[in-house]
């Protein structure tokens, strides 16, 4: 994928979709239909999930990366794409999404109005602080394009963990941060709390952030993620995970 030569999720169909499902949504209101409920076919929320009548809505193809914009730092997906195709997509232009949730099948979507968190939140914030725009399917049948300052912008900052009350993230703009193409990685091993605390503490103070909480065991390790340039040995996965997690 190019990094801008496609435009707005033209090179996923998204615009067609999108007529399609508001097609579909409003024929089945047409039909006297109550409201619509996410069909989905993976979930990282474990909870008993009973048959329910609710009309059902298939978003999953909506799971594509549109664009990587390194230049301006951002990445357009639709809602159903998931974290391995993001930070994949993301690190062919030696970026990463501002924070990457630990499950590979977490998607953007998802992740916002289920709140995501993970290693570079303690600068970054949690998913949802990285989000720059969404288009959202909203109840009575619409699309709307929220952002932090146009006239859906009670939708767009009330979305996070809203757990699908509001609508569905059909596409959405995150932010990325530039990587290296590998990371090195120190283990440190602390037998008391207070010397754990004050090297997290050390590690973290360029810029600085606040200093973690004082862990209640008796020992514990902080990992220490620098960006560089070479590695001496990698794994796929700990290159996955590590590029993706660590800034
Ligand atoms: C074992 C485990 C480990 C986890 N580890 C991490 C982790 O490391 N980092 C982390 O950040 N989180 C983690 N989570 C939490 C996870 O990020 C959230 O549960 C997240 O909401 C899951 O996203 P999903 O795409 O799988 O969505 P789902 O599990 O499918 O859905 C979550 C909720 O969001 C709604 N939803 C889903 N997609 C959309 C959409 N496009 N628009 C609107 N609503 C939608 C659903 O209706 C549902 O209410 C973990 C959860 C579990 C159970």
């Amino acid at each position: 994928m190019s990094a801008t030569a496609h435009g707005r999720g033209s090179s996923t169909g998204y615009a067609e979709k999108a007529e399609r499902l508001l097609a579909d949504v409003a024929a089945a209101q047409r039909t006297g239909a109550a409201g619509f409920g996410l069909a989905k076919k993976t979930s990282n929320v474990f909870r008993d999930r009973g048959e329910k009548r609710a009309p059902r809505v298939d978003l999953s193809h909506f799971n594509q990366v549109i664009a990587v914009e390194p230049a301006a730092g951002t990445v357009e997906a639709e809602g159903m794409a998931t974290y391995a195709d993001l930070a994949d997509a993301a690190l062919a232009h030696a970026a990463m999404p501002a924070v990457v949730p630990q499950l590979k099948s977490i998607t953007l979507g998802g992740a916002v109005a289920g709140v995501g968190i993970e290693a570079t939140s303690f600068r970054q914030g949690l998913v949802h602080d990285t989000i720059v725009a969404m288009d959202i399917l909203t109840g009575d049948g619409r699309i709307v394009r929220c952002t932090a300052d146009n006239e859906h912008r009670d939708l767009f900052r009330g979305f996070p963990n809203s757990y699908g009350t509001l609508g569905y993230a059909l596409r959405l703009t995150a932010r990325t941060l530039p990587v290296r193409r590998y990371v090195h990685v120190r283990h440190d091993r602390h037998a008391d709390a207070a010397r754990y605390r004050s090297s997290a503490g050390a590690s973290c103070s360029s810029p600085p952030v606040r200093a973690p909480a004082a862990p209640r065991v008796a020992a514990a390790i902080s990992w220490i993620g620098t960006l560089g340039v070479r590695s001496a040995k990698s794994s796929p996965f700990a290159s996955w995970y590590v590029s993706a997690n660590c800034v």
